[in-house]
Protein backbone atom coordinates (compact mmCIF):
# COMPACT_ATOMS: atom_id res chain seq x y z
CA UNK A 1 0.00 0.00 0.00
CA UNK A 2 1.82 3.41 -0.96
CA UNK A 3 1.42 6.25 1.68
CA UNK A 4 0.63 9.48 1.21
CA UNK A 5 3.73 11.30 0.12
CA UNK A 6 5.53 13.47 2.66
CA UNK A 7 9.03 15.33 2.37
CA UNK A 8 12.06 12.76 3.12
CA UNK A 9 13.45 15.14 5.58
CA UNK A 10 10.29 14.35 7.83
CA UNK A 11 11.43 10.53 8.20
CA UNK A 12 14.26 12.30 10.46
CA UNK A 13 12.77 14.64 12.26
CA UNK A 14 13.08 14.19 15.69
CA UNK A 15 9.35 14.17 17.32
CA UNK A 16 10.34 16.81 19.85
CA UNK A 17 9.66 15.01 23.35
CA UNK A 18 9.51 17.49 26.22
CA UNK A 19 11.11 15.96 29.16
CA UNK A 20 8.39 13.60 30.70
CA UNK A 21 7.07 14.70 34.20
CA UNK A 22 9.42 12.56 37.25
CA UNK A 23 8.37 11.89 40.04
CA UNK A 24 10.13 10.03 43.25
CA UNK A 25 9.15 7.13 44.82
CA UNK A 26 7.72 9.48 47.67
CA UNK A 27 5.80 11.73 44.85
CA UNK A 28 8.24 14.73 44.96
CA UNK A 29 8.59 16.66 41.83
CA UNK A 30 11.32 19.04 40.90
CA UNK A 31 10.52 20.48 37.21
CA UNK A 32 14.21 21.44 36.43
CA UNK A 33 14.35 20.50 33.02
CA UNK A 34 12.50 23.01 30.52
CA UNK A 35 14.11 27.33 32.07
CA UNK A 36 10.56 27.69 33.26
CA UNK A 37 9.99 30.55 35.76
CA UNK A 38 9.29 28.95 39.00
CA UNK A 39 7.08 31.84 40.25
CA UNK A 40 3.06 31.53 40.25
CA UNK A 41 1.94 34.58 37.96
CA UNK A 42 1.81 37.94 39.87
CA UNK A 43 -2.10 38.37 41.08
CA UNK A 44 -2.27 41.60 38.18
CA UNK A 45 -0.90 39.23 35.42
CA UNK A 46 -4.03 36.69 36.23
CA UNK A 47 -6.45 39.46 36.24
CA UNK A 48 -5.49 40.03 33.05
CA UNK A 49 -5.32 36.71 31.95
CA UNK A 50 -8.94 36.49 33.32
CA UNK A 51 -10.33 39.78 31.81
CA UNK A 52 -9.40 38.58 28.39
CA UNK A 53 -11.28 35.48 28.72
CA UNK A 54 -14.19 37.27 28.53
CA UNK A 55 -13.90 38.19 25.11
CA UNK A 56 -12.54 34.69 23.60
CA UNK A 57 -15.44 34.54 21.25
CA UNK A 58 -13.37 36.99 19.23
CA UNK A 59 -11.00 36.90 17.09
CA UNK A 60 -8.05 38.39 19.12
CA UNK A 61 -6.49 41.75 17.85
CA UNK A 62 -4.38 40.57 14.53
CA UNK A 63 -1.94 42.64 14.76
CA UNK A 64 -1.30 43.10 18.73
CA UNK A 65 -1.12 46.86 18.22
CA UNK A 66 -1.20 48.00 22.35
CA UNK A 67 1.73 45.54 23.09
CA UNK A 68 3.26 46.66 19.84
CA UNK A 69 3.42 49.82 21.19
CA UNK A 70 3.88 49.07 24.67
CA UNK A 71 7.03 46.80 23.07
CA UNK A 72 8.52 49.97 21.01
CA UNK A 73 8.56 52.21 23.90
CA UNK A 74 10.20 49.70 26.69
CA UNK A 75 12.94 48.90 24.10
CA UNK A 76 13.48 52.97 22.30
CA UNK A 77 12.66 51.64 19.00
CA UNK A 78 9.85 52.59 16.49
CA UNK A 79 6.74 50.12 16.07
CA UNK A 80 7.44 49.40 12.79
CA UNK A 81 10.51 48.10 14.41
CA UNK A 82 8.45 44.62 16.78
CA UNK A 83 6.94 41.87 15.33
CA UNK A 84 4.96 39.56 17.78
CA UNK A 85 5.00 36.10 17.64
CA UNK A 86 3.49 32.89 19.47
CA UNK A 87 6.52 32.19 21.28
CA UNK A 88 10.03 33.36 19.91
CA UNK A 89 10.41 30.04 18.37
CA UNK A 90 7.44 31.08 16.11
CA UNK A 91 9.24 33.92 15.19
CA UNK A 92 12.54 31.86 14.36
CA UNK A 93 10.23 29.91 12.14
CA UNK A 94 9.00 33.10 10.16
CA UNK A 95 12.80 33.91 10.38
CA UNK A 96 13.68 30.34 8.39
CA UNK A 97 10.26 30.78 6.29
CA UNK A 98 11.55 34.16 4.67
CA UNK A 99 15.24 33.15 4.07
CA UNK A 100 14.52 29.10 2.54
CA UNK A 101 14.72 29.53 -0.89
CA UNK A 102 16.94 26.19 -2.54
CA UNK A 103 20.24 25.31 -1.40
CA UNK A 104 19.66 28.54 1.38
CA UNK A 105 21.80 27.70 4.27
CA UNK A 106 21.84 28.82 8.06
CA UNK A 107 24.58 28.78 10.37
CA UNK A 108 24.30 28.33 13.79
CA UNK A 109 26.78 27.19 16.83
CA UNK A 110 26.36 23.52 18.41
CA UNK A 111 25.48 22.62 20.80
CA UNK A 112 23.02 25.28 20.79
CA UNK A 113 19.00 25.49 21.06
CA UNK A 114 18.03 21.52 19.60
CA UNK A 115 15.14 23.86 17.75
CA UNK A 116 17.23 25.61 15.15
CA UNK A 117 18.24 22.34 13.14
CA UNK A 118 14.66 21.17 13.11
CA UNK A 119 13.15 23.97 12.37
CA UNK A 120 15.87 24.34 9.47
CA UNK A 121 14.52 21.00 7.93
CA UNK A 122 11.20 21.93 8.31
CA UNK A 123 11.97 24.93 6.12
CA UNK A 124 13.99 22.89 3.79
CA UNK A 125 17.47 25.37 4.91
CA UNK A 126 20.59 23.07 5.42
CA UNK A 127 22.27 23.42 8.69
CA UNK A 128 25.66 24.41 9.37
CA UNK A 129 27.02 23.63 12.82
CA UNK A 130 30.02 25.07 13.72
CA UNK A 131 31.27 23.03 17.06
CA UNK A 132 31.37 25.70 20.65
CA UNK A 133 34.86 25.84 21.46
CA UNK A 134 34.78 25.82 25.67
CA UNK A 135 31.31 26.21 25.31
CA UNK A 136 31.04 29.44 23.78
CA UNK A 137 30.07 30.07 20.10
CA UNK A 138 33.52 30.16 18.35
CA UNK A 139 32.65 33.44 16.49
CA UNK A 140 35.99 33.94 13.83
CA UNK A 141 34.98 29.33 12.71
CA UNK A 142 30.93 30.35 11.53
CA UNK A 143 32.03 33.79 10.71
CA UNK A 144 34.16 31.77 7.76
CA UNK A 145 31.42 29.66 7.36
CA UNK A 146 29.19 32.58 5.94
CA UNK A 147 29.25 31.88 2.25
CA UNK A 148 26.95 32.42 -0.87
CA UNK A 149 24.24 30.54 0.05
CA UNK A 150 24.20 31.50 3.93
CA UNK A 151 20.94 33.28 4.26
CA UNK A 152 20.75 33.31 8.14
CA UNK A 153 23.44 33.23 10.89
CA UNK A 154 21.63 31.97 14.37
CA UNK A 155 23.78 32.92 17.93
CA UNK A 156 21.92 32.25 20.73
CA UNK A 157 23.30 34.79 23.71
CA UNK A 158 23.28 33.80 26.14
CA UNK A 159 23.43 30.44 24.65
CA UNK A 160 21.33 27.20 25.51
CA UNK A 161 22.73 24.97 26.98
CA UNK A 162 26.04 26.03 28.09
CA UNK A 163 24.75 29.51 29.54
CA UNK A 164 27.52 31.54 27.98
CA UNK A 165 27.70 34.74 26.91
CA UNK A 166 28.65 37.04 24.21
CA UNK A 167 30.30 40.33 25.04
CA UNK A 168 29.10 43.48 23.83
CA UNK A 169 32.59 43.86 21.89
CA UNK A 170 32.93 40.74 20.11
CA UNK A 171 29.38 40.76 19.30
CA UNK A 172 29.34 43.86 17.28
CA UNK A 173 32.61 43.00 15.53
CA UNK A 174 30.85 39.62 14.38
CA UNK A 175 28.05 41.28 13.03
CA UNK A 176 29.84 43.66 11.14
CA UNK A 177 31.87 41.02 9.10
CA UNK A 178 28.42 39.31 8.21
CA UNK A 179 27.55 40.44 4.32
CA UNK A 180 24.69 43.00 4.68
CA UNK A 181 22.69 40.82 2.59
CA UNK A 182 22.81 37.80 4.91
CA UNK A 183 20.61 38.15 7.98
CA UNK A 184 21.73 37.67 12.00
CA UNK A 185 19.13 36.75 14.58
CA UNK A 186 20.58 37.19 18.16
CA UNK A 187 18.15 35.23 20.33
CA UNK A 188 18.22 36.61 23.67
CA UNK A 189 15.54 34.47 25.55
CA UNK A 190 17.38 34.53 28.68
CA UNK A 191 18.95 38.12 28.48
CA UNK A 192 17.31 39.08 32.02
CA UNK A 193 19.23 36.88 33.88
CA UNK A 194 22.69 38.50 32.09
CA UNK A 195 24.42 40.17 34.86
CA UNK A 196 28.25 40.29 33.29
CA UNK A 197 28.90 44.11 32.74
CA UNK A 198 30.54 43.69 29.19
CA UNK A 199 27.16 42.40 28.11
CA UNK A 200 24.93 44.72 26.05
CA UNK A 201 22.03 43.49 24.24
CA UNK A 202 22.11 43.54 20.42
CA UNK A 203 19.25 45.56 20.44
CA UNK A 204 21.67 48.48 20.96
CA UNK A 205 23.08 47.52 17.08
CA UNK A 206 19.77 46.96 15.32
CA UNK A 207 19.77 50.75 14.35
CA UNK A 208 23.39 50.42 12.05
CA UNK A 209 22.59 47.10 11.26
CA UNK A 210 19.46 46.47 8.96
CA UNK A 211 20.24 42.63 8.30
CA UNK A 212 20.31 42.30 12.51
CA UNK A 213 17.10 41.38 14.33
CA UNK A 214 16.75 40.29 17.92
CA UNK A 215 14.42 37.72 19.53
CA UNK A 216 13.03 38.47 23.18
CA UNK A 217 10.72 35.94 24.64
CA UNK A 218 8.12 36.54 27.59
CA UNK A 219 8.19 33.00 28.25
CA UNK A 220 11.08 32.84 30.95
CA UNK A 221 11.90 35.99 33.20
CA UNK A 222 8.13 37.03 32.38
CA UNK A 223 6.97 33.77 33.31
CA UNK A 224 4.21 33.27 30.51
CA UNK A 225 5.72 30.10 28.91
CA UNK A 226 2.04 28.29 29.26
CA UNK A 227 0.76 31.23 26.87
CA UNK A 228 3.27 31.56 23.98
CA UNK A 229 4.10 34.77 23.17
CA UNK A 230 7.45 36.49 22.45
CA UNK A 231 9.10 39.29 20.28
CA UNK A 232 11.52 40.63 17.44
CA UNK A 233 13.06 43.81 17.15
CA UNK A 234 14.84 44.75 14.03
CA UNK A 235 14.67 47.25 10.91
CA UNK A 236 11.34 48.53 9.49
CA UNK A 237 11.85 46.44 6.21
CA UNK A 238 12.61 43.10 7.77
CA UNK A 239 9.61 44.04 10.44
CA UNK A 240 7.34 44.62 7.50
CA UNK A 241 8.38 41.61 5.26
CA UNK A 242 8.08 39.01 8.60
CA UNK A 243 5.08 39.71 9.96
CA UNK A 244 3.30 38.46 6.40
CA UNK A 245 4.93 35.09 7.70
CA UNK A 246 3.23 34.98 11.03
CA UNK A 247 0.20 32.60 11.16
CA UNK A 248 -2.94 34.68 11.22
CA UNK A 249 -4.63 35.21 14.88
CA UNK A 250 -1.62 32.73 16.02
CA UNK A 251 -1.35 35.51 19.23
CA UNK A 252 -4.18 34.98 21.07
CA UNK A 253 -5.92 38.05 23.36
CA UNK A 254 -5.23 36.51 26.73
CA UNK A 255 -1.56 36.48 25.40
CA UNK A 256 -1.74 39.44 24.59
CA UNK A 257 -3.40 40.95 27.65
CA UNK A 258 -0.68 38.65 29.81
CA UNK A 259 2.23 40.33 27.96
CA UNK A 260 0.89 43.87 28.29
CA UNK A 261 0.31 43.29 32.13
CA UNK A 262 3.57 42.09 32.35
CA UNK A 263 5.47 44.82 31.04
CA UNK A 264 3.73 46.96 33.52
CA UNK A 265 5.24 45.26 36.37
CA UNK A 266 8.75 44.93 34.91
CA UNK A 267 10.20 46.13 38.34
CA UNK A 268 8.69 43.10 40.17
CA UNK A 269 9.72 40.76 37.88
CA UNK A 270 12.80 41.92 37.72
CA UNK A 271 13.41 41.58 41.27
CA UNK A 272 12.31 38.12 41.05
CA UNK A 273 15.22 37.41 38.15
CA UNK A 274 17.69 38.89 40.74
CA UNK A 275 16.66 36.37 43.14
CA UNK A 276 17.15 33.62 40.38
CA UNK A 277 20.51 35.01 40.01
CA UNK A 278 21.21 34.78 43.62
CA UNK A 279 20.13 31.17 43.48
CA UNK A 280 22.36 30.38 40.35
CA UNK A 281 25.24 31.90 42.21
CA UNK A 282 24.58 29.77 44.91
CA UNK A 283 23.68 26.18 42.83
CA UNK A 284 27.22 26.83 40.98
CA UNK A 285 29.37 27.52 44.16
CA UNK A 286 27.82 24.55 45.60
CA UNK A 287 28.22 22.48 42.80
CA UNK A 288 31.60 23.61 42.26
CA UNK A 289 32.42 23.52 45.95
CA UNK A 290 31.62 19.32 45.94
CA UNK A 291 34.14 19.07 42.86
CA UNK A 292 31.98 19.42 39.95
CA UNK A 293 32.80 21.57 36.44
CA UNK A 294 30.32 24.07 36.08
CA UNK A 295 30.78 26.95 33.61
CA UNK A 296 29.91 30.29 34.08
CA UNK A 297 26.19 30.67 33.66
CA UNK A 298 24.40 34.28 32.78
CA UNK A 299 21.16 32.19 32.25
CA UNK A 300 18.55 30.92 34.31
CA UNK A 301 20.33 27.17 33.68
CA UNK A 302 23.67 25.35 34.86
CA UNK A 303 25.34 22.95 32.06
CA UNK A 304 27.38 20.10 33.29
CA UNK A 305 29.19 17.94 30.87
CA UNK A 306 29.41 14.67 31.47
CA UNK A 307 30.01 12.78 28.50
CA UNK A 308 29.27 9.26 28.79
CA UNK A 309 28.04 9.46 32.33
CA UNK A 310 24.76 12.56 31.36
CA UNK A 311 22.28 9.64 30.63
CA UNK A 312 22.57 7.59 34.27
CA UNK A 313 23.42 10.64 36.20
CA UNK A 314 19.76 12.32 34.55
CA UNK A 315 18.21 8.91 35.57
CA UNK A 316 19.63 9.35 39.06
CA UNK A 317 18.08 12.71 38.97
CA UNK A 318 14.97 11.56 37.73
CA UNK A 319 14.70 8.89 40.62
CA UNK A 320 15.14 11.56 42.67
CA UNK A 321 11.68 13.65 41.45
CA UNK A 322 14.20 16.12 39.98
CA UNK A 323 13.45 16.34 36.07
CA UNK A 324 16.56 17.65 34.43
CA UNK A 325 17.41 17.91 30.35
CA UNK A 326 19.99 15.39 29.16
CA UNK A 327 21.61 15.28 26.40
CA UNK A 328 22.75 11.56 26.05
CA UNK A 329 26.71 11.40 25.76
CA UNK A 330 27.10 15.12 26.27
CA UNK A 331 26.17 16.48 29.27
CA UNK A 332 22.96 17.80 31.04
CA UNK A 333 21.52 21.24 31.32
CA UNK A 334 19.46 21.95 34.60
CA UNK A 335 17.21 24.90 35.35
CA UNK A 336 17.77 27.44 38.32
CA UNK A 337 14.07 26.76 39.80
CA UNK A 338 12.84 27.50 43.52
CA UNK A 339 15.47 27.06 46.35
CA UNK A 340 13.30 23.99 47.67
CA UNK A 341 13.93 22.50 43.84
CA UNK A 342 17.50 23.66 43.84
CA UNK A 343 18.13 22.03 46.80
CA UNK A 344 16.60 18.78 45.61
CA UNK A 345 19.14 18.95 42.96
CA UNK A 346 21.99 19.79 44.66
CA UNK A 347 20.99 16.53 47.19
CA UNK A 348 20.97 14.21 44.21
CA UNK A 349 24.43 15.32 42.95
CA UNK A 350 25.82 14.90 46.32
CA UNK A 351 24.78 12.09 46.23
CA UNK A 352 25.85 11.11 42.77
CA UNK A 353 29.29 12.40 44.10
CA UNK A 354 29.74 10.16 46.85
CA UNK A 355 28.48 7.08 44.42
CA UNK A 356 31.34 8.19 41.72
CA UNK A 357 33.89 8.78 44.45
CA UNK A 358 33.64 5.31 45.44
CA UNK A 359 35.83 2.89 43.81
CA UNK A 360 33.79 1.29 41.44
CA UNK A 361 35.38 0.79 37.78
CA UNK A 362 35.58 3.83 35.55
CA UNK A 363 33.29 6.13 37.41
CA UNK A 364 35.49 5.86 40.33
CA UNK A 365 37.19 9.46 37.99
CA UNK A 366 36.80 12.24 39.38
CA UNK A 367 34.91 14.58 37.50
CA UNK A 368 38.13 16.85 35.90
CA UNK A 369 37.90 20.73 37.86
CA UNK A 370 38.88 23.05 35.12
CA UNK A 371 39.80 26.71 36.04
CA UNK A 372 36.60 29.42 36.01
CA UNK A 373 35.46 31.77 33.49
CA UNK A 374 34.54 34.42 36.30
CA UNK A 375 32.69 34.30 39.41
CA UNK A 376 29.27 35.21 39.60
CA UNK A 377 29.21 38.40 40.82
CA UNK A 378 26.92 39.03 43.36
CA UNK A 379 23.15 39.99 42.06
C1 LIG B 1 13.21 28.99 25.94
C2 LIG B 1 13.83 29.51 24.70
C3 LIG B 1 13.11 30.30 23.83
C4 LIG B 1 11.69 30.67 24.13
O1 LIG B 1 10.86 30.14 23.21
P1 LIG B 1 9.33 30.57 23.26
O2 LIG B 1 8.84 30.04 21.97
O3 LIG B 1 9.31 32.06 23.32
O4 LIG B 1 8.74 29.95 24.46
C5 LIG B 1 13.72 30.79 22.71
N1 LIG B 1 15.01 30.54 22.46
C6 LIG B 1 15.74 29.80 23.28
C7 LIG B 1 17.17 29.58 22.99
C8 LIG B 1 15.17 29.25 24.42
O5 LIG B 1 15.92 28.50 25.23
Amino acid sequence: MRRPRIRPVFDDLPAYLPSRPVRSATGEFHPLAANESPREPLSDILAAVHGAAGTVNRYPDFHGTDLTAQLARTHGVAEDQVALGAGSIALVQMLFQAVAEPQAEVVHAWRTFELYPVLADLAGVRSVRVPLVAERHDLPAMARHVGDRTRLVLLCNPNNPTGTLLDAEELRAFVDRIPEDCLVAVDEAYFEYVRDPAARSAIALVADHPNLVVLRTFSKAYGLAGLRIGYLIGSPYLVAQLRKACLPYSLSSVAQAAASAALHHRKELFARADDLVAERTRVRGALRADGWDVPHSEANFVWLRLGAASTAFGEWCAARGVAVRTFPEEGLRVSVGSPEDNDAFLAAAAGWRRKVRAPVGDHSRPVPDRPAASGDPAP
